[in-house]
């Protein structure tokens, strides 16, 4: 298989992909496949409940808590955060620290008040404010976090203590990636498509009291609430995308949980960022090394000129995905759980002879 460095749809581990090939063809002993079966079946109501389950139990969340599946990804999220719990009079506040961050924000200017906590936005993207010491006005609706910058490569070490206001993060990029005070959290959405699965479906675990505070003044598909009441089976789901997170749940589990990963990933991202470093100026870290992802690692070259070779040499040797996001450029090793250590030694390994012939 290709060293896939993509940075979303991302690696999955290959048992799920296995496990997902035979239920494609046939699951169960009904001679059906799992994509021919009804949302109504006791068979896909299980899938959903253990999907639920298996995903509280690695996050260690008790049952304050539910999972709802949704479409339309963690974009559709933008909007429904602020369509269900941006009330009047109140602000939603915003820590824009990526583009997907101010995707978020924009979207809730279009439907209330919004106002942005801080933005990186002057500095490139390269720091983090510092939320240890957050304060917020009374009159917030919500605090809306992106855990992870996928685009830019920088990543909250911490989160904000928000008291009775309700934290909201996306957390696409690195969710099951490192261990977390989750209680702190209200709302987090995830899409699938890096650490949870294949797209198509977005996982949202959120605090029951949450839901019930959620606005009935819009149509039901869009209310948190109608997934809740209807385990996420309200309308026809995405089975097979919803089935292929279960397998990577359970391969998550397998790997030893949350703790194993989180040393894993260290282990990983600290290859590339070590070869990053190691070339004196010859590639150079986009983000400030405090705030640097353990999940996507950013760089440009000293000679930009070389970008474009590093991208054709690296896939010629069967590293997948290393452009920069087209919006700023460089380079991009994304290293998601599914990402074997090995891929990551070789890319160091490759960035180093890249020094060597280049530099
Ligand atoms: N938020 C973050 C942090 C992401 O990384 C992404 C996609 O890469 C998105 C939102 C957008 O997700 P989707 O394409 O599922 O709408």
């Amino acid at each position: 298989r290709g060293w896939n460095f993509n940075p979303g749809p991302a690696a999955l581990p290959l048992e799920v992909l296995e496990q997902a090939k035979e239920a494609f063809v046939e699951y169960g002993d009904q001679g059906l496949s799992l994509l021919e079966m009804s949302h109504r079946s006791r068979t896909v109501e299980r899938i959903v409940a253990e999907t639920e389950r298996l995903l509280l139990d690695l996050i260690g969340l008790s049952s304050e808590y539910r999972v709802l599946f949704m479409g339309g990804g963690a974009s559709a999220q933008f909007a429904l955060v602020p369509m269900n719990f941006l009330g009047e009079g109140k602000v939603g506040r915003y820590l824009v620290s990526g583009s997907f961050a101010e995707k978020a924000y924009r979207e809730a200017l279009t439907i209330g008040q919004a106002e942005a906590l801080a933005s990186g936005k002057a500095e490139g993207w390269r720091k983090l404010p510092d939320v240890r010491q957050l304060k917020v006005a009374t009159d917030t609706a919500y605090v809306h976090m992106t855990t992870n910058n996928t685009i830019e490569g920088s990543q909250f070490r911490d989160l904000p203590d928000t008291g009775e206001i309700p934290l909201i993060g996306d957390m696409t990029s690195d969710i099951l990636s490192r261990r977390l005070d989750w209680t702190k959290f209200a709302l987090v959405y995830a899409a699938a498509q890096k650490n949870l699965g294949p797209a198509g479906v977005t996982a949202v675990i959120v605090r029951e009291e949450l839901i019930k505070a959620g606005n009935k003044q819009i149509p039901s598909i869009f209310q948190y609430r109608t997934y809740a009441d209807n385990s996420s089976l309200y309308n026809t789901p995405p089975v097979h995308a919803i089935y292929m997170m279960k397998l990577t749940l359970e391969w998550t589990a397998r790997q030893g949980g949350i703790p194993e990963l989180e040393k894993r990933n260290e282990r990983k991202i600290g290859f590339l960022y070590e070869a990053i470093d190691a070339g004196d100026g010859f590639y150079q870290g986009i983000v400030e090394k405090p705030y640097r992802s353990m999940m996507n690692a950013t760089w440009r070259m000293r000679d930009e000129g070389l970008e474009k070779q590093f991208v054709l040499e690296s896939e010629r040797e069967g590293f997948i995905g290393l452009a920069g996001h087209r919006s700023v450029g460089g380079l991009r090793a994304s290293a998601y759980n599914a990402v074997p250590e090995e891929a990551c030694k070789a890319l160091a390994e490759f960035m180093n002879d890249f020094i060597r012939k280049h530099g």
